[in-house]
């Protein structure tokens, strides 16, 4: 094993990255990165230390959140990764008729929906003419 893969390695899983997609990217086998970690300690970094910067990548895509010291910690990058990460990993609980295209569509949450897409929204809403 390479430094360099050593240290891709370290750093990938201080940052709570899963052995499958570390042996991925260092090329080696599974097992290989996983014994690695466990020889050397190197734990999952959100399970062990929760003072660790790394958190604060984005749940969805895994950017780099800026942090803002006065503000609580965010999860996600925008509001397009939010949904995005939501809607992969939560169950929809609700469903309605979509006001506009008139489709069934699922949803998280208790609120009534009436449209199932921002589109549909502005279309009914303002005729198709944004
Ligand atoms: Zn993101
Ligand atoms: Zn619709």
């Amino acid at each position: 094993m390479k430094d360099e893969q050593k240290k891709k390695i370290t750093e990938m899983r201080r940052q709570g990255r899963g052995y499958a997609e570390i042996a991925d990217v260092v090329k080696l086998p599974q097992g290989t990165v996983k014994s690695f970690c466990w020889r050397n300690q190197i734990a999952n970094a959100n399970l062990t230390d929760k003072t660790k910067p790394s958190k604060n990548g984005c749940r969805n895509c895994g950017c780099q959140l800026e942090k803002k010291a006065d503000a609580p910690p965010r999860k996600f990058c925008s509001d397009q990764c939010r949904s995005e990460w939501w809607s992969k990993n939560r169950k929809p609980n609700s469903s309605a008729v979509c006001t506009c295209c008139h489709k069934e569509f699922s949803y998280y949450g208790k609120t009534v929906r009436k449209y199932c897409s921002h589109d549909c929204f502005i279309k009914d809403r303002f005729g198709g003419t944004s």
